[in-house]
């Protein structure tokens, strides 16, 4: 079995390499406001050998201090897809709305909650930082 999904036109495909759906994060900074143009970014962190993508994607990178994040769209119809990020090589980082049965997805935390959008109610027993998460914190979530 595989997890799949893929864009809103459907030119391109993704699969990762799991039984189930994974775990998800919501984050509230303002960059994933204007990136998605959305009240905040949900998304799965997967091992990126697990994920395969078929179909013609467009790749935009963004260079920041110490880091490189690569941005992977569709062609055709633009929808964001995924990125990796040279500070977490290995690791892609899903647009959980892309993938198939996302009525289904759990959200295991919340970050960069001091940016959120006041309607969003977060539910108290999930976990949520102001601020980025430490990373070990951060993992134990999305692993709960
Ligand atoms: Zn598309
Ligand atoms: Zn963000």
């Amino acid at each position: 079995m595989a997890i799949t999904g893929g864009c809103r036109c459907g030119a391109v495909q993704l699969e990762i390499a799991r039984d189930d759906l994974p775990p998800v994060y919501a984050c509230h900074c303002h960059i994933c406001q204007r990136a998605s143009g959305s009240a905040f970014s949900l998304q799965a962190l997967v091992p990126e050998e697990t994920l395969s993508v078929t179909g013609p994607i467009v790749v935009h990178e963004i260079t920041t201090e110490d880091r490189t994040s690569t941005q992977r769209f569709c062609v055709t119809c633009h929808s964001r897809l995924y990125n990796t990020n040279t500070r977490r090589p290995g690791i892609a980082v899903v647009r959980a709305g892309t993938l198939d049965r996302s009525e289904e997805l759990d959200c295991c935390a919340h970050i960069y909650t001091n940016y959120r959008q006041r309607w969003v109610p977060l539910p108290a027993e999930v976990p949520q930082w102001g601020e980025g998460a430490p990373m070990a914190d951060f993992v134990a979530a999305l692993m709960r």
